[in-house]
């Protein structure tokens, strides 16, 4: 990748760059191709006899650097040996040449260059600030870009050459950082954008808690725009980042210290969880930047975007209400870390568990980590009332579920039952969802309609889960699946409404208003 340049190339380019620099001035050129132009569009601008001029004194340039071609034998002659037998004239022997330099590699944008040039270090004395100045020049016939400039720290002349890319892609609406189109980097390999989206992440957290709303979007949309360009790394049709994609030693230590962090589903949970935290403080616009999808199989794995809990879409649904009654903490019949089996599980768990002093908060901010061998989501909060710091681990499932569109195929969860909500209270869930639309209207409007589609569907989807409590050939679900206070509660007050046959019948009626509403 792009290593300091040899002292050999070093003061060729200079002498090239400094011909440029007169080139340009002599015909008032501006060197700049602003993004969006093609180099095409660029160099139309340059009239064709300075286009000769500069191509002349380029050629010069090189041709002096290269010097005089060794075609003669004598010239690796060495006393004593014996002289190859002379070339002929007429032999079809090409002159040896010295190996081909390989072309600078690609910055895709001038943001990618630039983030490049802040992850290098001055190798003299380790500092990272370099006051850069950059040129356009020509190496090897392609066209590339000179970053040149003196250590901050120490002096030390550093320099980086990039190629510059036929047709630089157009910067996203809204979008403050651009670092390429939908190609994977030849300058940050998949490993290293990892590691930098982690701090961007935290750092939009600190930013939140500082009340510091310009800075957390940045930061959001950098967190978002690294793992983003991770996913670039993964081929259309393949499940994770390949080899080729970690071409540095922080990249390659990255992935064997977790090469699960590689795969494309990882990945997309991992954007899905920065959307969910991050989307409200990001800038409206920005969004499809960070959503760009990898690869036509990325695309299709993506959940539906849907977002209830997104403040901005009005079209949003609320939350189901979260009973107001203090929850006392109970004893739960579970693994240490219980399974998520969808986000939809996880946010309906999270919205019914209120802090120990009976505050609720959707401000959840989500990380992926680890459970022993399983992926695991954390979610975080600070408690809005008594700033309590609450943190709920979930294992993920090995394949990802996916709740699938609202309505009436909806799902909280595969054919197991619950680890986060016991029966009871999936019911009160589902009573509460259903409660929470009126009648549909002929004429509803679009918001209303998306509202009871959004409320049955998941009322349904509850229904289901409690029936999944009862074990084959039950006919009920048994006293011992409740293992909350709240979840006992309903079981005491109404134990025939566990029965299957009437946890079927009520699911159905549900299932028959969104079929009446056309809302299936
Ligand atoms: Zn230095
Ligand atoms: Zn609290």
């Amino acid at each position: 990748m792009a290593a300091e340049v040899d002292p050999g190339r070093r003061q060729m380019m200079a002498e090239l760059a400094a011909w440029h620099d007169e080139w340009a001035r002599k015909w008032g050129i501006d060197d700049h191709p602003y993004e969006g132009m093609t180099i095409e569009e660029w160099e139309a601008r340059i009239p064709p006899e300075a286009q000769a001029d500069y191509q002349r004194g380029a050629d010069a340039i090189q041709a002096a650097w290269r010097g005089p071609a060794p075609a003669s034998s004598t010239t690796y002659a060495l006393a004593g040996e014996e002289l190859p037998p002379p070339p002929r004239l007429g032999d079809d022997v090409p002159p040896p040449q010295p190996p081909a330099a390989p072309p600078p590699p690609l910055a895709r944008t001038r943001d990618e260059a630039l983030f490049y040039l802040q992850l290098q270090r001055c190798p003299r004395c380790g500092e990272q600030r370099t006051p850069w100045g950059s040129e356009l020049v020509e190496v090897g016939g392609v066209l590339a870009r000179r970053y040149f400039g003196d250590c901050a720290q120490c002096g030390q002349a550093r320099e980086y050459v990039f190629r510059v890319p036929d047709r630089i892609p157009p910067r996203p609406p809204g979008a403050s950082m651009h670092y390429g189109g939908d190609e994977p980097s030849e300058l940050i390999d998949a490993g290293q954008w990892l590691l930098m989206s982690e701090p961007a992440a935290e750092q939009t957290r600190a930013d939140l808690a500082a009340g510091e709303l310009r800075d957390a979007a940045l930061h959001a949309e950098l967190a978002l725009t690294c793992v983003t360009e991770v996913t670039k790394f993964v081929p259309p049709g393949s499940t994770e980042v390949p080899d080729s994609g970690f071409f540095t030693p922080a990249g390659r230590a990255a992935r064997a210290a977790d090469p699960r962090r590689f795969t494309l589903r990882r990945l997309l949970l991992l954007l899905d969880m920065l959307h969910e935290e991050f989307d409200p403080v990001l800038p409206a616009g920005t969004l499809a930047a960070g959503r760009a999808p990898a690869s036509p199989a990325a695309e299709a794995d993506r959940r539906p975007a849907w977002r209830p809990d997104d403040p901005r879409s009005d079209s949003a649904p609320p939350q189901p209400a979260t009973p107001t009654e203090p929850s006392v903490p109970t004893e739960r019949a579970v693994p240490a870390v219980p399974l998520g089996r969808t986000t939809a599980e996880i946010r309906l768990f999270l919205a019914m568990r209120p802090c120990d002093c009976g505050a609720v908060t959707d401000q959840w901010s989500s990380h992926l980590g680890q459970a022993g061998a399983d992926l695991a989501a954390v979610y975080s909060a600070t408690c809005p009332a008594c700033g309590r710091q609450r943190d709920f681990s979930f294992r993920l499932p090995p394949e990802e579920l996916g709740s699938g569109p609202e309505g009436a195929s909806f799902r909280y969860g595969d054919a197991t039952p619950s680890q986060l909500l016991d029966p009871g209270e999936w019911l009160l869930a589902a009573d509460q969802l259903a409660r929470s639309v009126p009648v549909l209207e002929p004429g509803a409007s679009d918001q209303e309609r998306a509202r009871y589609r959004y409320a049955l569907g998941r009322a349904a989807a509850a229904l289901a889960e409690v029936a999944r409590f009862a074990p084959p050939g039950a006919v009920q679900v048994p006293e011992s699946a409740f293992v909350t206070d709240r979840g006992r509660a309903a079981y005491a007050a109404e134990p025939g409404r566990f029965r299957l046959d009437r946890l079927a019948a009520v699911r159905d009626a549900y299932l028959r208003l969104l079929e009446d509403a056309g809302l299936t």
